[in-house]
């Protein structure tokens, strides 16, 4: 029997994190000044990040050393396995291989905790007492605060409304790890009271949610920010995913002709896909794919231009691909994909070609998780379900062709707290947004 599931040992997981920046064709557009316009400086984002992120944001060092105490974290739950879907495979009557990276084993269930350990380490060390931060679907807030907690750090949370009523066991993870939720908007803030003051019945939305965090760290001297998305320095922790999954593959002689993630933000798919652009970038024909929700198509239809990263307006404008910083997206099931924008150094990599991006609909998406499910087992999270609907295209494409091909995609996240999505879809109250 061939291997089905690929570990490495905790001496073999990688030691540094991969920064994708010096190997791209071109260099990355700078970060604006929201009032200025100008190109911002290090000092401009001193008040929300620690010196030592800020430092890993405008990186041109193509290797970062891992702290010792965050690949002791990582330890708890990485190498992450890589497992082979052969059942999937015998289901699709596919000649593919399709291989998994399952990021799920992590004690919030997604790939987040890698940079959430990360940031909270870098914090720690350079004296942050309480972190502020939103969280859409609440992955995020989830995870920072069950690591936060470990290094010690206070975490406020402002999590997107729709999110916070549609999933009620997100909010008691987060105060179980010891953090404080409030639904946003909240009247805790400017942002938030202005939203509130034009529709008392907002249902939220990540843009928002971001204002409120902003401004909580920028107004309290021992409060900093944290993105569990976007920004380099998150996509750069993530590349601990694609780092271990092409060595897990060199273990079966394999090598990914195509390499999928979900895109929210773009992290989880920067962190498998990343490696991957230097060997891109130096001829390799392997493809890279960004799978995005129709109702949030930020890749496939947004404008790649200068926009701000929320909705007040104070984040610094990034060059990237919109929807347009005030769009709200539908309520829909996958709410870690909510996101008007997308990660500057992903947006760029799919503007100068190098990587790839469809969008699927909620429906079809679902289908593929269910199909998933009552295969491999794993119920993934219905973010991660896009990824595996890319996986089957790809695999049913190769069935028609009679070829071999071998399909890599990111498990993202199980999707354990995210049921009542699985029963609107059950019960035919999902929409083909
Ligand atoms: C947050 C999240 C995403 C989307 O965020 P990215 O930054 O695009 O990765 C995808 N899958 C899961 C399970 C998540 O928690």
């Amino acid at each position: 029997m061939a291997d089905r599931k690929i570990i490495l040992s905790e001496s073999e997981m990688p030691k540094s994190w991969y920064n994708v920046a010096p190997d791209l064709p071109n260099p990355p557009s700078p970060p604006k000044h929201p009032g200025t316009g100008q190109p911002i400086g290090p000092e401009d984002l001193a008040p929300l990040f620690p010196m030592s992120l800020i430092g890993q944001e405008v990186s041109t060092d193509s290797e970062i050393p891992i702290p010792e105490p965050v690949l002791e974290a990582y330890a708890a739950y990485r190498p992450s396995p890589m497992i082979r879907a052969t059942a999937l495979e015998k289901a699709l009557g596919t000649p593919a291989k399709i291989y998994y990276k399952y990021e799920g084993v992590s004690p919030a269930g997604s790939h987040k905790p890698n940079t959430a350990i990360a940031q909270a380490y870098y914090n720690k060390l350079e004296g942050t007492k309480r972190i502020a931060t939103e969280t859409g679907a609440g992955q995020w807030g989830s995870a920072i605060s069950q690591v936060a907690g470990m290094f010690g750090l206070e975490v406020t949370v402002y999590m997107v409304k729709v999110s916070y009523d549609q999933k009620p066991y997100r909010k008691s993870l987060i105060e179980t790890w010891g953090g404080t939720v409030f639904p946003s908007p909240t009247d805790r803030t400017n942002a938030g009271r202005k939203t509130l003051e034009a529709d008392p019945n907002s249902p939220g939305s990540l843009g928002i949610a971001i204002s409120e965090a902003v401004e909580d760290a920028a107004t309290h001297d021992d409060t900093k920010y944290a993105l569990g998305s976007v920004l380099n320095h998150v996509c750069l922790h993530q590349t601990i995913i694609g780092q271990e999954a092409k060595l897990q593959l060199a273990k079966v002689g394999e090598s990914a002709d195509v390499v999928i993630g979900c895109c929210g933000g773009g992290s989880n798919f920067a962190g498998l896909s990343f490696p991957y652009v230097r060997d891109k970038v130096a001829g390799s024909d392997v493809r890279l794919v960004a799978v995005e929700p129709t109702s949030c198509p930020t890749l496939t239809k947004g404008e790649y231009k200068y926009d701000f990263g929320d909705t007040a307006e104070l984040t610094p404008l990034v060059e990237m691909y919109t929807l347009g910083h005030e769009f709200v997206p539908p309520a829909i099931h996958a709410g870690g994909l909510r996101y008007h924008g997308d990660s500057p150094l992903v947006s760029q990599i799919v503007h100068e070609g190098i990587a790839e991006a469809y969008a699927y609909n909620q429906l079809e998406v679902f289908e593929a998780g269910v199909q998933f499910a009552r295969t491999e087992g794993i119920i993934p999270a219905p973010e991660s379900t896009h990824a595996i609907k890319q996986a089957i295209v790809e695999a049913l494409q190769a069935k028609e062709e009679g070829k071999e091909k071998t399909i890599l995609f990111n498990l993202s996240g199980h999707g354990h707290f995210d049921m009542s999505a699985y029963d609107a879809y059950f019960a035919g109250e999902l929409t083909a947004e």
